[in-house]
């Protein structure tokens, strides 16, 4: 944080701007969680800037996804533009729950992990 009143309140500008721009005062990664309103950023999960839905993501985790969509089949010259933002949307999807199901495996065996060392602390209580 700033600390002198003017660079103070260029920061305080620049994060009310942000925030309303994310639209809401509480920013989160929807993969890790992060809130740190700076490195959050919309994502497209249908690829298409012009598609109203987005979902906020980190900075790290916007550029994991966005990288996995550039794999993505190319839609054919001449394809249904509706069936075409469907698929997309969905690899999307795909996408984003591949990098959540990871934090999941890696959450839950650190949980597994420390257990033993919570019931050593609890003098070995179950
Ligand atoms: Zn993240």
């Amino acid at each position: 944080m700033p600390k002198n009143n003017s660079k103070r309140d260029d920061y305080e500008r620049r994060k009310q701007s942000r925030l309303h721009k994310l639209g809401t005062n509480n920013p989160r990664c929807a993969v890790c969680g992060n809130s740190d309103w700076r490195v959050i950023e919309e994502h497209h999960p249908d690829t298409r800037k012009r598609d109203r839905l987005v979902v906020l993501l980190c900075s790290n985790h916007h550029r994991l996804v966005t990288y996995d969509q550039k794999e993505h089949p190319s839609e054919p010259q001449q394809a249904d533009q509706t069936l075409a933002s469907i698929g997309n949307f969905l690899l999307g999807l795909a996408d984003m729950l591949a990098l959540i199901l990871e934090r999941l495996y890696e959450y839950g065996e650190a949980l597994i992990a420390r257990s033993g060392d919570v019931a050593h602390l609890n003098g070995g209580r179950k």
